[in-house]
């Protein structure tokens, strides 16, 4: 999915009013990494994100990344997604309708879908239990089509278990 100029400086506006609207300063370091995550789409850890604006700034901090993410998140542009590997990750939020998560378990490999059908089915079951559901996120682990193909990586999941994942990002090189 390609970002549109347009729609990077309606975020880039959003994020700048909620800055303003906070009491903080517009500074270079936090525009230099608003501007990596917007531009980045990608699933990513505060480490990932921070190697990445490193490469253009080596004096920003993960503290600064830190709490850019956090004011990102607070502007409704990103939000946190888990994988099950303990680690959180950030998406954009902004613009990017409701989609849910396919992991695979031998690559690291993150697929987005989404389903009208299902998501009509879990507002159904919901009903049906008088839960009144605010947010969700549907994942599920396996194997992706390459990963099929080899050899190695057919071995089974063991049952219980949630199985060990290292999710891979095109930033890890
Ligand atoms: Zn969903
Ligand atoms: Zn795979
Ligand atoms: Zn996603």
């Amino acid at each position: 999915m390609p970002k549109t100029k347009y729609r990077f400086e309606i975020e880039r506006s959003i994020f700048l009013e909620h800055i303003k609207q906070a009491g903080l300063r517009k500074t270079s370091q936090r525009d230099l990494i608003m501007e990596t995550f917007l531009s980045t789409e990608e699933h990513l850890t505060i480490e990932d994100l921070h190697r990445l604006v490193q490469r253009r700034d080596p004096t920003i901090g993960h503290t600064t990344v830190y709490r850019t993410l956090k004011l990102l998140t607070e502007a409704g542009l990103a939000r946190e997604v888990r994988f099950g590997d303990n680690k959180t990750y950030f998406e954009h939020h902004h613009d990017h309708g409701h989609h849910d998560h396919m992991i695979c378990t031998a690559c690291g490999r993150v697929l987005e879908f989404f389903s009208e059908a299902i998501e009509n089915l879990q507002d159904e079951m919901a009903k049906e239990f008088g839960f009144l559901p605010t947010h969700h996120s549907l994942r599920m682990w396996g194997l992706c089509r390459e990963c099929q193909h080899t050899a190695e990586s057919s071995v089974s999941v063991p049952s219980g278990a949630q199985p060990r994942v290292r999710v891979k990002t095109a930033i890890d090189s």
